[in-house]
């Protein structure tokens, strides 16, 4: 049985995470997961300030004092998040998928338990499973309870649709996540079929929605707001209010990784209209005087693809290198060239509102494929020349 209480270091911090109850104690330093260990070997019994805060996390049996604690595996490399394409295979076929066109799997079990393997030895301690669609997999219990008990913070993304089934609610009941994150794409089931292009998807969503709640199984949701469904967003809403669930509303959905533009079409359209940067919720602090875009992608996080392929993150896909045939070696070059992904190009380099901007190099490049750098930047005198 896997122990829902961790020890890990992440950043200059050594944490005690509790994956059940999602609570945290942080100590100030990295020395603290060495002493920690130390400790718990000589002693059965802990001194009582590691008590206090095991007791703070919820890890502790004060009865008998028994603690279950997994010591993540350490690395000297600043990576503590990974996200993991499992598949790129879905039961949906939306109209706005960035994918485009999808593989079918490549992997076998083993590889992709090679893949959790190679995160694990690089020292992440957060790990998301996403897709295509992950409950398509076959593979997919079985990747995450390795993963879990290897000691990884899992987290999910999903559209929902085979969640409410019993072998999903059985694995996240006994394995809990940090989050399984739900795309809501519409208030009905014409919506949906629009959007996704299956049948029966909406009840099925929403009852596994209301399934996982009732299983206590932390669920939140991404709404997703576009011009098929903008008329029913207040339903949507209400949907998610009754069922007690956390949302974030997305409306701008971004050009497809190949340069197909046609997602952005079904964008709700405003006055002045503006795309975003697709995921600036990443980017921290100001441009470096080296002119790097201020994103951790590549640093302290990374994406692996369906192929086992590791790349910078979900819009940076090149260049990439195999997990399976490099190990290690490939996140270390990707640590490597993050800096040089992540360089603002000269148009944005010489731009007056660079220290203002987020939008990142990797998705002005991805606009810049779909012909749609315009509609990213916010300087109209720089963007006639990209
Ligand atoms: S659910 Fe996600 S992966 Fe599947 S088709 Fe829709 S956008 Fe693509
Ligand atoms: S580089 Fe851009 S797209 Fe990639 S994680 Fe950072 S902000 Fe997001
Ligand atoms: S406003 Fe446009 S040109 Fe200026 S830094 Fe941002 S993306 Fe680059």
């Amino acid at each position: 049985m896997a122990a829902d209480l961790i020890c890990a270091v992440v950043g200059d911090n050594t944490l005690l995470i509790n994956r059940r109850t999602n609570r945290i104690a942080s100590m100030e330093g990295d020395n603290w997961y060495a002493e920690i260990q130390k400790l718990l070997r000589k002693q059965s019994i802990p001194p009582e300030w590691l008590k206090n805060a095991l007791v703070r996390v919820g890890g502790l049996d004060k009865r008998n004092n028994s603690i279950r604690l997994h010591f993540k595996t350490q690395s000297r490399t600043r990576l503590v998040r990974a996200t993991y394409d499992i598949t790129q295979e879905c039961n949906f076929h939306c109209r706005h998928c960035y994918l485009g066109r999808k593989e079918k799997d490549v992997l076998s079990l083993a590889d992709k338990l090679r893949v959790i393997d190679v995160i694990d030895e690089a020292g992440c301690v957060f790990l998301q499973f996403t897709g295509g669609e992950v409950t398509t997999d076959k593979h997919f219990p079985a990747i995450y309870k390795y993963a879990y008990e290897k000691g990884f913070v899992t987290s999910v993304l999903s559209n929902g649709r085979r969640l409410g089934e019993p072998l999903f609610q059985k694995l996240f009941m006994k394995y809990p996540p940090e989050r399984i994150t739900v795309s809501l794409y519409g208030g009905s089931e014409e919506s949906y079929r629009q959007m996704t292009m299956s049948k029966g998807s909406f009840t099925r969503v929403i009852n596994s929605l209301k399934q996982s709640a009732r299983n206590l199984i932390r669920v939140d949701v991404s709404l997703l707001v576009a011009s098929f469904n903008i008329h029913e967003l207040s339903v949507m809403k209400r949907l998610l209010k009754d069922n007690n669930l956390s949302y974030r509303l997305y409306d701008r959905l971004s050009p497809r990784l190949n340069g197909d533009p046609a997602p952005v079409a079904l964008n709700v359209k405003r006055p002045k209209d503006r795309a975003r940067t697709p995921d600036t919720e990443h980017a921290i602090g100001n441009i470096g005087q080296d002119g790097r875009f201020p994103c951790q992608a590549g640093s302290t996080f990374i994406h692996i693809n369906h192929r086992g392929h590791a790349c910078v993150c979900k819009v940076a896909r090149q260049p990439s290198f195999s997990v399976l045939k490099e190990g290690a070696r490939a996140l270390a070059k990707i640590l490597r060239i993050s800096n040089k992904v992540l360089h603002l190009d000269a148009s944005c380099l010489t731009c007056a509102a660079k220290m203002r901007c987020k939008v990142c190099p990797p998705s002005m490049q991805l606009y810049r494929k779909a012909g749609m750098a315009t509609l990213l930047c916010s300087n109209p005198i720089a963007c006639a020349g990209l």
